[in-house]
């Protein structure tokens, strides 16, 4: 049986973040290192952009989840 230690391994430098919108200030939860553009769930503003690994956070950051 193979193993899929990508998914074993866990990776210390991502992390979730609290992000909220700065159109319309709903919170959302935003993969920091979120390979395609998120969108706010509400009014669909962009909150993050992917940006070589790590994504470009449009929104406000209030939170860093470990
Ligand atoms: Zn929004």
């Amino acid at each position: 049986m193979e193993v899929d230690w990508e998914k074993l391994i866990p990776k210390p430098r991502s992390r979730f973040l609290l992000v909220q919108c700065n159109e319309c200030g709903h919170k959302q939860i935003v993969f920091d290192h979120a390979k395609i553009e998120v969108k706010c769930q509400v009014c669909s503003a962009p909150l993050a952009m992917p940006k070589g690994g790590k994504a470009r956070i449009l929104g406000r950051v209030l939170e860093v989840l470990t």
